[in-house]
């Protein structure tokens, strides 16, 4: 049985698979960015970042070169910026390598940072070829569906994907499961009508497909309320560098107001002295991985923009070499605005 899947879903995939640019391609480094690129987030937001990235850094010695601010300000927008740093460091190793070549295996690409065990197998297999399986959120849906097990654990998930795996064309194998799965067999509503393998799935014939995976209890993403003090000077507003660890690491973000602190209290710290009032702006809602969080900034206009190191002084109508979370980038826009109509009409906003 299990090939009489594998080759009906090959052919499938064959005929059917949808053109990205990362497909048809053998060079690792490429691979690599694309699946980093892909964890936790779509295929056409990808698609709006892959091709400017591999303008910007074509292979391992051109990412492992750039400063760290040009990484994550090419990231911009895409989230979940460990990604990018993960990637920038494994740059740096492979270039560090003894041999100075990419690594090879699974196990050798296990080693870098970031690079689990989904990345591992799909860079080994669609770039060296090497019999591995990679187990994706897909890959996972497809295969619990198929043989009807409500909650699959991560080593029976590998052992499948193993049993059925092509040896002779593991890489295809293994995107020909996950674009199944992110096809025909979606979350909801799956095409059971047009999938190669219906012949042989289990949950369709029990008609479980709907409850398979059984869902998982998630926890509830902790709130947290954020005041940021938003500080403007003829025209321009401050953004400083975020430490190297912990959230949006090595970012560029509006000062927090300490637990505690208040927005004038925190203007004096930097040694910045206010010229007016701090203005409530409307509050921004952000949701990361396990967080959601509620932005209530405050513009307040300073006296000489003071520069200093980690420190930077932001025109929102020209373009900056910074990186900004996509948060603190709507604050930007929403303080931009305010003191743009505030400098049209003094009267307006009172
Ligand atoms: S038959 Fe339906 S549930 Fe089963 S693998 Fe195909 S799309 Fe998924």
């Amino acid at each position: 049985m299990n090939r009489a899947i594998t080759k009906a879903l090959l052919d499938h995939y064959d005929r059917e698979h949808r053109a990205l640019p990362w497909r048809g391609c053998s060079d690792p480094y490429r691979i690599l960015v694309s699946e980093v690129m892909l964890q936790q987030t779509r295929v056409q937001t990808v698609l709006a970042y892959y091709d400017a990235w591999l303008e910007r850094f074509p292979d391992v010695e051109a990412l492992a070169d750039a400063e760290t601010d040009e990484v994550l300000k090419a990231w911009e927008g895409l989230g979940y910026y460990r990604r990018a740093r993960n990637l920038h460091g494994a740059a740096r190793l492979i270039r560090e390598r003894p041999d100075g070549g990419f690594p090879d295996t699974y196990a050798r690409l296990r080693s870098l940072p970031g690079v689990g065990d989904y990345t591992a197998g799909a860079v080994a297999s669609m770039a060296f070829g090497e019999a591995v399986p990679a187990v994706d959120g897909n890959v996972r849906r497809v295969l619990s569906r198929l043989f009807d097990e409500a909650k699959p654990p991560a080593s029976w998930l590998r052992w499948k994907a193993s049993e059925l795996l092509d040896a002779e064309r593991p890489g295809d194998w293994n995107q020909a499961l996950m674009e199944l799965g992110a096809t025909l067999c979606s979350p909801r509503s799956p095409r059971c009508g047009a999938c190669p393998v219906v012949e042989w799935c289990a949950s369709h014939r029990a008609g479980t497909q709907e409850q398979r995976p059984a869902a998982s209890v998630k926890a509830k993403p902790k709130k947290l309320r954020i005041e940021l003090a938003v500080l403007e000077a003829d025209g321009r507003f401050m953004l400083e560098r975020r430490p190297s660890q912990g959230l949006l690491a090595g970012m560029w973000s509006f000062p927090e107001v300490g637990v505690g602190g208040s927005v004038l209290a925190t203007i004096a710290e930097r040694g910045l002295v206010a010229t007016a009032h701090p203005a409530a702006l409307p509050l921004v809602e952000h949701r990361f991985t396990h967080l959601h969080a509620t932005y209530e900034p405050w513009l307040v206009t300073v006296a000489t923009p003071d520069e200093g190191e980690g420190r930077a002084w932001i025109d929102p109508a020209t373009s900056n070499d910074r990186a900004v979370p996509v948060a603190q980038q709507k604050v930007l826009a929403l303080a931009h605005g305010h003191t743009a109509v505030a400098s049209a009409d003094p009267g307006a906003l009172l």
